[in-house]
């Protein structure tokens, strides 16, 4: 149990009411700063203002999948106040806190660095990335029906990267009837989608692969779909980039070869967000299990 742990929630989305849910059930105490707009508000939750005196008492403070922006914005979706993280904020947070988010950009991890507070990026454990991966390829498979006219059985799909959404997303096309081309950069990757009957190839011979595809989904986080690739490719191909803001797809090109081609960010927040909530709440309480074990609080 996390009786007598102090957990701040920091603005979010949908996904947040999951973790809210999850360390309430922990007997955790809750504070949420930025949620006066929630319809069905939590039972011995309290709602309050961000003050750098509220965060003192922190055992934890959760921000959202994206921690802040570059300027310490907070997303919100609960209330139309805007929520800023600020220098003042961090110093009032006392060493032991640990601050959970899913991913940190430079303001929010130079903070953190500065003020010696625990960071914990969730979207880059492996558990994390692979739960989320199930989520991500359901949505791609959305995105892939929406925007052909084809059923994805017997479609020619071709999946860039093996690592956490890659392998998911390929199983899932696979299980679906699709012809799938995974494209790889290792060997013990290969061999692997050769048993697991996805037929693989290596990504710097990519352009030949690419002349009869219908569909092309990238989880590769660097400008591997070129010009010079989507050059092969016929007119009907259908580009969907998983990997992060810019992706890897180049988008100019495609455009001007009137190839639809667009970039797929935030999937599971999207598709799923109770899942995703749900995913994020395990890894969280699972955690903060942990660290209030090794710091001798918590029951
Ligand atoms: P991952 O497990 O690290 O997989 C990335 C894959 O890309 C690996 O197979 C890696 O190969 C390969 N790769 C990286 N650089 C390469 C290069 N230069 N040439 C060839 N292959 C290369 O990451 P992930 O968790 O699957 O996530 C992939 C991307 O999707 C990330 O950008 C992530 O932020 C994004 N993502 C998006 C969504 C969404 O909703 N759109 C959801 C989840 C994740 P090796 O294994 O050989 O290193």
């Amino acid at each position: 149990m996390l009786t007598g742990v102090q957990v701040v929630f920091l603005g979010g989305d949908a996904r947040q009411l999951e973790i809210i849910q999850k360390l309430s059930e922990l007997d955790s105490t809750v504070t949420l700063v930025g949620f006066d707009q929630l319809q069905n508000p939590f039972h011995g939750v309290q709602r309050q203002s961000l003050t750098p005196e509220l965060l003192q008492q922190a055992d934890a403070l959760v921000l959202p999948a994206v921690g802040t922006d570059d300027k310490g914005r907070i997303h919100a979706i609960f209330t139309s106040d805007e929520l800023m993280l600020t220098e003042e904020h961090m110093a009032a947070l006392s060493s032991h806190c640990v601050l959970f988010t899913g991913m940190a950009k430079p303001y929010l991890s130079k903070l953190c660095d500065k003020h010696r507070i625990t960071l914990v990026e969730l979207f880059d454990r492996d558990d994390v990335a692979i739960y989320n991966s199930i989520p991500t390829a359901e949505g791609a498979v959305m995105m892939a029906i929406q925007h052909t006219d084809i059923t994805l059985h017997g479609s020619e799909c071709l999946v860039l990267g093996m690592g956490r959404t890659g392998f998911t997303l390929a199983r899932t096309l696979f299980g679906l009837g699709a012809n799938v081309r995974i494209g790889v950069r290792r060997n013990e990757h290969f061999a692997r989608a050769t048993e697991m009957g996805f037929k693989p190839f290596y990504v710097t011979d990519l352009a030949q692969y690419v002349t009869n595809i219908d569909l092309l989904f990238n989880t590769i986080p660097t400008m591997i779909v070129t010009a010079q690739v989507i050059a092969q490719m016929p007119n009907r191909a259908v580009l969907i980039d998983l990997a992060s803001f810019p992706g890897g797809i180049d988008f100019r090109f495609a455009e001007k070869r009137g190839i639809k081609a667009m970039l797929a960010p935030g999937l599971p927040g999207i598709v799923a967000p109770k899942t995703a909530g749900r995913i994020l709440a395990q890894s969280i309480s699972q955690l903060l299990l942990e660290f209030t074990r090794n710091r001798g609080n918590g029951q």
